[in-house]
């Protein structure tokens, strides 16, 4: 989609540190990181949030990705959040998975 950074970054039109990719997505480090390890999974197709995502092949792969982008990493704990929707905290309108590790992440979150 137009205007849509993550878009530009699926298409490697404008520079991102990519750590992962497959046939349905890409994984890239957060520019603002709130862990030591923070990443983002997308899909190169453009969906704003979970509520359009309407393909469960998309589904599947995005997780797939998240454990993929461990693995290669090799990270054994990490947390994944999906924000949808502005009263969620979700400012990018393209989906995307953040992977946080690196340090102790408590639960609740608050
Ligand atoms: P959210 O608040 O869930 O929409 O998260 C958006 C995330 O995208 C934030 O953590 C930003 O730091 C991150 N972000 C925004 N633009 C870029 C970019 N060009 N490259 C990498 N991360 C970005
Ligand atoms: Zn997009």
């Amino acid at each position: 989609m137009e205007n849509c950074v993550f878009c530009k970054i699926a298409k490697k039109e404008i520079p991102s540190n990519l750590v992962y990719e497959d046939e349905y997505t890409v994984a890239f480090n957060d520019l603002n990181p709130q862990a030591p390890v923070h990443i983002l999974v997308i899909p190169k197709k453009h969906y704003a949030s979970l509520n359009e995502v309407d393909d469960p092949v998309i589904m599947g792969a995005l997780l797939n990705a998240v454990k993929e982008t461990a693995k290669k990493l090799n990270i054994s704990d990490y947390r994944t959040v999906i924000n949808t929707g502005k009263g969620a905290g979700q400012e990018v309108f393209h989906i995307h998975l953040h992977m946080l590790a690196g340090r102790p992440l408590k639960w609740p979150p608050g």
